[in-house]
């Protein structure tokens, strides 16, 4: 399971994202930021995302 922690891209919130394939991650990350935090994931920022996703079980 790939995770990102919303924490971990320099909000505060304690939201976790969690899917299979890191694409699947960042599909719901850009949900999530645009919903919860109103902020567009531009290509630099989804890069940074990417490098925050964990390998968690
Ligand atoms: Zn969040």
């Amino acid at each position: 399971m790939k995770t990102l922690h919303c924490s971990d891209a320099g909000f505060d919130c304690e939201g976790v994202i969690k899917a299979t394939t890191e694409e699947e991650v960042l599909t719901l990350a850009a949900d999530h930021a645009l919903n919860v935090h109103g902020v567009s994931v531009t290509p630099e920022l989804a890069e940074q995302l990417k490098s925050l996703i964990k390998e968690e079980v």
